[in-house]
């Protein structure tokens, strides 16, 4: 079967606004370290892959082989009925890491589930379906996180479950606060909660979910101290703080392991997911046990933290914690970032470079106007798969491309990856001039 029969395929038998990346669709079949392949034997050095799912990279074989041990128990009986020895090794750990006093963890398949696991427990907990969101996040696909997304294009429906009031987010480019100057948009943000608490809500508010650095968003993020202004406000309404770090986790950022560790400030409920598995369906919420045990009714779990996915979890934060991925993201992180930032971010068309550690965006504007390019964003897109790059696209506009490699990465795969990007921004912009 050619690629093109199974792109007709998928088109005839799948939602219709299902995305998928690139003018000519591509089928993964095989991977190794930080490279795939495709169906049609064509290899690309994977810039993306690694904030999306595959945190360590493929096919490596501390996770081949502990998913297979478990395999090989002949246990497959998933649910959490049973005591699960490799759930409990996991959420020790993962409680240990966060950060968070007395933590629990309550493992779910995806994203979506710990958020929305997240909100009901704040919910439940404060006894309002109130909640504080911010503007530009992503949250997920079910029914109340799309309502806690601030992205109209990834959150379709006008039904909420919830009554959000919205934040400004931290941008620097669109938005009231990045009209400020830098020194001042903490103080702003600050005001603008009071001010979003006072005019729109009861005050009767259960939590406010946000990403530290959004990640489908276009990998925004507001200045260090943002969350512990946000976290000073909440706690004198007693609201709690969900930060979602389903991008942000393990080590991405370089400077921390936690997104929310750069603002000085402890979240009360931590959603993880993505990384973890790299490539099993593995996520979770962690949570102070006065927070997560005020909620009864969730006592069950067919899939979420099951044997396999957990077994996975464990090796991978093993490797992770073994090979110090943090510092790597920190180092290669920097090559890739100051690389970018000295060839490009003087650009007429690009609006800013910014990112942490291996969580990377470039996002392109109109010269004078400052107007996101789309267009333009997607000819560079595609423009790098052609050069044998794979990268990510993002932002509210679709103009910012985004690079989250495999946490792997070595400085001279990144010097070959920012050798593409380069490039390719630079060709891009060349021809964009009439
Ligand atoms: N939160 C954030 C910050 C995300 O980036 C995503 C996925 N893009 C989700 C939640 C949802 O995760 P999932 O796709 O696993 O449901």
């Amino acid at each position: 079967m050619t690629a093109d029969d199974l792109l007709a395929r998928h088109r005839a038998v799948l939602p219709s606004w299902m995305t998928l990346y690139y003018a000519e669709p591509i089928e993964l079949v095989s991977g190794q370290g930080r490279r795939v392949t495709d169906a049609r034997g064509r290899t690309y050095l994977d810039f993306f892959g690694g904030v999306l799912t595959n945190s360590l990279g493929y096919d490596i074989a501390e996770v081949r082989e502990a998913v297979q041990r478990q395999l090989a128990t002949g246990i497959v009986h998933t649910s959490t009925l049973y005591l699960i020895r490799q759930q409990v090794e996991l959420a020790e750990k993962v409680a240990r890491l966060s950060g968070i006093p007395d933590a629990r963890v309550f493992f779910t398949n995806s994203g979506s589930e710990a958020n929305e696991a997240a909100l009901l427990v704040a919910t439940n907990h404060r006894r309002s379906h109130q909640i504080l969101a911010v503007r530009n996040s992503y949250h997920g696909r079910t029914y109340a996180t799309m309502g806690a997304t601030g992205n109209r294009t990834w959150s379709p429906t006008s039904i909420n479950p919830l009554q959000v009031a919205w934040l400004h987010s931290g941008d620097r480019l669109r938005g009231l606060l990045a009209r400020l100057p830098e020194a001042d948009r903490v103080d702003a943000a600050a005001e603008d909660l009071r001010e979003v608490l006072a005019t729109q809500t009861s005050g009767d508010v259960a939590c406010l979910i946000a990403e530290p650095i959004q990640g489908v968003g276009g990998f925004v993020h507001g200045p260090d101290g943002l969350f512990a202004a946000w976290k000073k406000i909440l706690d004198e309404h007693g609201i709690l703080l969900i930060s979602d770090e389903v991008q942000t986790g393990w080590g991405r950022t370089g400077e921390h392991f936690w997104g929310y560790q750069a603002h000085g400030v402890t979240p009360d409920l931590l959603t993880f997911a993505k990384g973890i598995g790299n490539g099993f369906a593995l996520a979770g919420v962690v949570g102070r046990a006065e927070v997560l045990d005020s909620v009864s009714g969730i006592s069950f779990s067919t899939f979420g933290g099951n044997p396999i996915s957990t077994a996975a979890g464990n090796a991978v934060l093993d490797y992770l914690l073994a090979h110090d991925l943090q510092a790597n993201a920190a180092r290669v992180g920097r090559i890739l970032g100051d690389g970018l930032r000295a060839a490009v971010a003087e650009l007429d068309r690009v609006g800013e470079v910014r990112g942490k550690g291996l969580m990377l965006g470039v996002e392109f504007v109109h010269p004078g106007t400052g107007a996101p390019d789309a267009a333009l964003t997607t000819r560079i897109f595609e423009a790098c798969r052609e050069g044998g790059l794979l990268t990510g696209k993002g932002g509210l506009y679709g103009n910012v491309l985004r690079m989250g490699p495999p946490l792997t990465l070595t400085e001279e795969e990144a010097r070959e990856g920012l050798a593409i990007l380069v490039d390719a921004i630079r060709s891009g912009v060349a021809a964009a001039h009439p």
